[in-house]
């Protein structure tokens, strides 16, 4: 077996054209693209099979028409990518910011459907959004532009067809709006239609939590693997939302000590460690990280490249390049984001498995979607868990995943990532064979 998997083969002579040219652009759809020819080469998938594999089953684009607080009218692009509907219904984020398009929202439609299929969830995947910048919207204006979004949204979207949830920029007040404004056209109260709402919306106790959670529990089996002892353990964080923040918080009750963080507003760095639950109070009464400290301001460029034993990405994607991967002084690259390392990355990484353990994002960040799925359940059946029940189902999902991935990788001597996306891919291409192609 060739380990260090080389770019995808160009598509086969006499194969029809990219059908998603044109379509679906940009260079994190790229990224998708590349890393599916990767797996689909590894696994052995038959041309024919691919493009009905990868291509999104829907794509909508709506315009999001509001008033502004100075009483001008603004339009904003909203956008929604349904991948596939073979395995239940599509599942997945809603992301406001300002350059959103359509490619990127399909790239995490299709990673979306991998990381379902691995945590063996009944869903495909989906991604959706607005390109608008939320820091940029008052409290009205943002509450305005979430429920056009969902009115224009409602012919596409339901329970057993597709569930939204938060993603970057949006949070659970958002859900809620959603979760209100399409129960108003049905004329009843439908908490299923979206995930990641507050707990007094017909949220689950533990959803807020559930990524950045996920993401520390992982961190552990990965720090078991390398004999790393809490104590002595630092970690850098990018990005202080609901991720970034959460797994800071969770690493720190660890006795893991935070040397950085940052946001698109401040990067804070101390060898000493810095005090984590005054930046989670700073940013609950400010929203962001600026302003906290003059001392630990730091270079957000260099951030990433500090010497560490974790680094988590938890803000965007595409942050880890070739440049970046090969300066990386970290033991455990935690991708709290989706997609947040490029190909020419990856194939750096992958030169440098015995020095960095790399949890691939599909699995780092499922806590969010596994937490989604047990809302979605409690809301169909009106019947809710307690807090120690989700926590406890989600670490047996995620340990079981974990055991699968570390499982594939060590029988077939292929990076973690390769193995993550294999068994999702797999399972996916099994139920589309298994139900055959209609009519
Ligand atoms: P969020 O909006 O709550 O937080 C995003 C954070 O990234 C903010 O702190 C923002 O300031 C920061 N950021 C933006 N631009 C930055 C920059 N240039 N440099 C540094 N930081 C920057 O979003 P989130 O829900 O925490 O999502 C973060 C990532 O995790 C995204 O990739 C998202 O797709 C992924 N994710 C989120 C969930 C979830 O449950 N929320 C689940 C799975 C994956």
């Amino acid at each position: 077996m060739d380990t260090h998997l080389p770019p995808p083969r160009p598509r086969a002579a006499g194969h029809t054209a990219d059908p998603s040219a044109g379509i679906y652009t940009g260079p994190f759809w790229e990224q998708a693209r590349e890393n599916f020819a990767v797996i689909a080469d590894y696994l052995g998938i038959e041309e024919h099979n691919r493009d009905r594999l990868l291509l999104p089953k829907r794509a909508i684009v709506v315009s999001c028409p509001i008033h502004r607080d100075d009483g001008s009218e603004a339009v904003f692009h909203g956008f929604r990518v349904q991948h596939h509907l073979t395995m239940g219904p599509t599942k997945g984020g809603t992301r406001y910011a300002a350059n959103l398009h359509l490619g990127e929202v399909a790239a995490l439609a299709v990673s979306m459907s991998w990381k379902c299929a691995l945590a063996g969830l009944p869903y495909g995947g989906a991604k959706g959004g607005v390109a608008v910048d939320p820091y940029g919207l008052s409290r009205r204006e943002l509450e305005a532009v979430s429920r056009r979004y969902m009115q224009e949204m409602i012919p596409f979207v339901g329970p057993k067809t597709d569930v939204m949830a938060p993603d970057m920029g949006t949070n659970e007040q958002v859900m809620a709006w959603y979760m209100d404004t399409y129960s108003m056209y049905q004329g009843q109260t439908v908490t299923e239609i979206v995930t990641g709402k507050p707990v007094d919306a017909g949220g689950t106790v533990g959803r807020r939590e559930a990524t950045g959670r996920g993401v520390v529990h992982l961190i552990g089996r990965a720090m078991e693997r390398l004999r790393l002892n809490p104590a002595e353990t630092t970690a850098i964080i990018q990005g202080f939302g609901n991720v970034g923040s959460v797994t800071a918080a969770a690493l720190v009750q660890q006795g893991i000590k935070v040397l950085g963080v940052s946001d698109h507003t401040a990067c804070y760095f101390d060898p000493r460690g810095l005090d984590v639950p005054s930046l989670v109070r700073w940013t609950e009464a400010h929203g962001t990280l600026a302003g906290w400290s003059h001392e630990a301001l730091s270079d957000p460029a260099e951030l990433l490249t500090q010497r560490c034993d974790i680094l988590v990405p938890a803000a965007m994607e595409q942050v880890i390049t070739e440049d970046v991967a090969r300066s990386l002084r970290c033991r455990i690259l935690a991708e709290g984001a989706n997609g947040p390392t490029t190909p020419e990355a990856d194939r750096v990484l992958n030169q440098r498995r015995g020095e960095i353990f790399v949890i691939p994002d599909i699995l780092c960040n499922a806590g969010g979607v596994v937490v989604s799925y047990f809302e979605w359940v409690q809301d169909l059946q009106q019947l809710f868990w307690t807090e120690p029940e989700v926590r406890d189902r989600l670490n047996r999902v995620l340990e079981r995943a974990f055991q699968a991935v570390m499982a594939r990788a060590e029988r077939d001597d292929v990076p973690h990532r390769t193995a993550a996306m294999a068994i999702g891919i797999e399972r996916v291409q099994k139920a589309k064979l298994t139900r055959g192609l209609f009519p």
